[in-house]
């Protein structure tokens, strides 16, 4: 058994781990120079940002897991918070130590910034779902399910919405309820500790890729970076895995490629007619970090903060987290009218909107802007997504779009490695 893992992202790096540690052989195919996807470092005049600013939550357990088993400490890599819902001077939420759900309930009727009566309904409707297992009999837009449990106008747009669109990517109108459900479930819904906070302290290649990376060559694999795969062709019993480097030989492959690129490895098999599909409905979300870097004092009030204004969601203070002093990293998730202003109109605009709220900031000194047009998938009601085990004998696929309970997370992306991986152990063949 050989096994060749396509893509370094946080799948197939999950995957190479998985086999390694049980001493099966596995060479990773990396077109970037840089290991880690989606989530990966960006140098930028000798800082490392990351091409996206992340939260990670305590329910990401496989993530944690692997996490410590190749020696990247998530106790000294992540800052870990209770959950605290900030909306800058609109609605402020922290959770207590109590057992679950009560610190929830507690910190939803304790919220600071919300009426009596949208405290209360936002109680009721947690309990609501809880009763019911957070299953749907029929999946909905998420718009639509929490209108029908009456969360009003204010406490969805200050609570849910955000929450949404930040776990999900995709507008509330257009979200999956039963997903959305799924994810209060194992975060708010569970453990307390499941619904802390993990803010990474480091860039997104060394959180996990890279120390996965020398795990995989220190137990006799291999890493390869830019190293893009132009062919996969299976014939003999196994797949030629065909590169700049050339041409390879694996009795297994593993696809851990994003939705959008791995069509073009499917569609001359026959046999895979059907992932094409499930590929091919797929629609994707964009998501926009702006940095702005300001003079050394600049702060937030909190490492994390949301905001209730018209383009920005979250900031980041980069030097609460990991020490770059003064750089402050905005998010804009999902689709919106941001996507068609120029990059040095928008990071003013972003400006503009957090002078508006935290006042008294300085110019910035400098700015970039990353747009990821394809962050992930559209999390639509009711969507089919492709399975990890496919119809080709020997080739499954990994990524945060395979079929999973899971939006397009890194907890998702890990899970699909781990699961690929433990599909070709079990199968011995
Ligand atoms: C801006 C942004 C913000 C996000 N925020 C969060 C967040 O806060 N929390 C969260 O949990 N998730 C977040 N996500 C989602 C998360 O990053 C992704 O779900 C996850 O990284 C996907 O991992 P993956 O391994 O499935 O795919 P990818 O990361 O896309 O990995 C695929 C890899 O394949 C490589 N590749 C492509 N073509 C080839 C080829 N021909 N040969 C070899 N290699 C190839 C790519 O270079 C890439 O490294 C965010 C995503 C973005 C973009």
């Amino acid at each position: 058994m050989n096994i060749a893992v396509i893509g370094g992202g946080y799948a197939g790096m999950a995957a190479a781990v998985t086999l390694a540690e049980r001493g099966v052989p596995v060479t990773v195919f990396e077109a970037a120079a840089t290991l880690g996807g989606r989530a990966r470092r960006v140098e930028h005049r000798e800082r490392a940002l990351d091409n996206g600013l992340h939260i990670l939550i305590g329910a990401y357990r496989e993530s944690l897991r692997l996490m410590r088993l190749v020696g990247a400490d998530p106790g000294r890599l992540l800052l870990r918070l209770p959950f605290t819902w900030r909306i800058h001077e609109r609605l402020c939420l922290t959770a207590p130590v109590l057992p679950a759900p009560l610190h929830l309930l507690f910190a939803l009727t304790a919220a600071r910034g919300a009426s009596l009566a949208e405290r209360f309904s936002a109680a009721r409707f947690v309990l609501r779902m809880r009763r019911q297992g957070y299953a749907l009999d029929e999946d909905v837009s998420a718009a639509r399910l929490l209108e029908r449990n009456a969360q009003g106008e204010r406490l969805t747009r200050l609570l849910w919405k955000p929450l949404c669109v930040s776990a999900l990517n995709t507008p509330l109108e257009s979200a999956s309820a039963q997903v959305f459900l799924n994810v209060l479930r194992d975060s708010l819904g569970a453990g307390r500790a499941a619904s802390d906070l993990l803010l990474p302290r480091t860039d997104l290649s060394r959180l996990f890729p890279e120390p996965a990376a020398d795990y995989v060559t220190a137990r006799g694999g291999e890493v390869l970076t830019a190293q893009r795969v132009t062919a996969i062709d299976p014939g003999g019993d196994g797949f030629t895995v065909r590169s700049a480097a050339g041409d390879r030989r694996f009795s297994h492959v593993i696809c851990a490629l994003p939705p959008y690129h791995v069509k073009a490895f499917l569609v001359g098999l026959t046999a895979l007619a059907e992932v094409v599909e499930a590929v091919d409905r797929l629609q994707y979300q964009p998501i926009y970090s702006v940095y702005l870097g300001y003079p050394a004092p600049v702060r937030l009030p909190a490492p994390m903060l949301g905001f209730d204004s018209a383009l920005l969601q979250w900031a980041f203070d980069r030097g609460a987290l990991c020490g770059q002093e003064g750089v402050i990293g905005a998010v804009i998730s999902a689709e919106g009218a941001h996507q068609e202003l120029p990059h040095d109109q928008l990071a003013s605009l972003v400006h503009q909107e957090l002078q508006q709220q935290l006042k008294m900031l300085p110019d910035p000194l400098w700015f970039r802007v990353i747009a990821e047009k394809r962050a992930t998938f559209s999390c639509v009601p009711a969507l089919k997504r492709p399975e990890s085990a496919t119809p080709l004998r020997r080739f499954y696929l990994a990524g945060d779009y395979t079929a999973s309970d899971y939006p397009a997370t890194l907890e998702a992306a890990v899970r699909s490695g781990i699961s690929a991986a433990s599909m070709i152990l079990e199968s011995k063949a």
